[in-house]
């Protein structure tokens, strides 16, 4: 029996598998996808993850996974079909196997709602983006549109505001949901325009973005109208799937632990975007991995 499973291997399960290791845990990472990294992979450049700035996201989840390996961790590619907690047991159930271990720690991620029309996957990391605070800046002194009409949404269009010439925000009802002090910001901006009433039809561009093709819901008429990022804001959740009926989550589906990462099953805890927190990034999701393996150790010890 493992003393700790690390299931998924972004910055979180990554950076958990490196402290373990270190700790000298019996240590087992199992991984959905054939590569580590996470939602890292999906970003073309990072910039604000401190003393690498600039790094290609794949770059850096491969470096993420080297540092791992050269450690010695043992990862298994496999997608954990569920979890079961049988007390000081906890069982990870494979489609090939069940394994056991003392602990667990779930570094599952989050994933962002997606719009699922034309040239959404093909343009991302190329014009399409999940994260403006991200990847806004690569965008400066150009033309981004925003999809959405939430905090969030807003929230992006008056950051893009700071950096592009011109930002528009559509939404497909006549009326934004987002908070109404947001919605005074952002009408008062000189390059920002609400398009109202509109949904996103399609993203066009070969190398990268180039335009998105909208549509008025209420006439509609669509148009094609030139932008170089398309950033979508229409929702991101976590992927919970494994523990949603097993641990406390918050009403969207975020797992109720602080810092430490202890769940209320003592025993399974959780690091990176799965846990409910203010600010989901690289940085935060590697610092719960180390936080979660100290959680673990403890638990261990008892
Ligand atoms: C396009 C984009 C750009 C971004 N840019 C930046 C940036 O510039 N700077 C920044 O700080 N943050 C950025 N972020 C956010 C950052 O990537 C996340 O905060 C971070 O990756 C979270 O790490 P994590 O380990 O918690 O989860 P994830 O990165 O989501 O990794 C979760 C891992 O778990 C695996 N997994 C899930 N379910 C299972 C299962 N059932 N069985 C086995 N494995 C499973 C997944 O395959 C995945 O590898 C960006 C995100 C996106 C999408």
């Amino acid at each position: 029996m493992y003393d700790l499973i690390i299931i998924g291997s972004g910055p979180a399960g990554l950076s958990a598998a490196v402290y373990a290791k270190r700790s000298g845990l019996e240590l087992l990472v199992v991984e959905g996808n054939a590569m580590s990294g996470g939602q890292v992979l999906n970003t073309y450049e990072v910039d604000n993850y401190l003393g690498l700035p600039g790094i290609d996201g794949f770059e850096m989840g491969q470096t993420f996974r080297k540092h791992a390996d050269k450690l010695g961790v043992t990862f298994k590619n496999a997608q954990v079909t569920s979890i079961e907690n049988k007390g000081n047991v906890k069982v990870v159930h494979t489609r090939k196997e069940d394994i056991e271990a003392k602990a667990l720690i779930i570094a599952t991620g989050a994933e962002h709602s997606k719009l699922n029309i034309l040239g959404e996957d093909k343009l991302t990391g190329k014009g399409v983006s999940y994260c403006a605070t991200c990847d806004g800046a690569f965008f400066r002194g150009k033309t981004a549109a925003v999809v959405g009409g939430g905090d969030v949404a807003l929230e992006d269009a008056i950051y893009l505001t700071r950096m592009c010439e011109k930002v528009y925000l559509i939404h497909r009802r006549d009326e934004l949901r987002g908070a109404y002090v947001l919605q005074e910001e952002l009408k008062s901006l000189p390059n920002a325009e609400i398009l109202y009433s509109h949904t996103v039809e399609s993203i066009n561009g070969d190398a990268a973005v180039s335009s998105i093709t909208i549509k008025d819901v209420k006439t509609g008429e669509t148009k094609d109208l030139p932008t170089s990022a398309l950033f979508v804001a229409v929702g991101i959740h976590p992927t919970n799937d494994l523990v949603k009926d097993i641990l406390d989550c918050d009403d969207s589906g975020y797992v109720l632990a602080d810092e430490s990462g202890k769940t209320n099953v003592p025993g399974i805890f959780v690091a990176g975007d799965i846990r409910k927190k203010p600010l989901r990034q690289i940085v935060t999701a590697v610092a719960d991995g180390a936080n979660a393996v100290t959680s673990a150790l403890e638990y261990l010890k008892k």
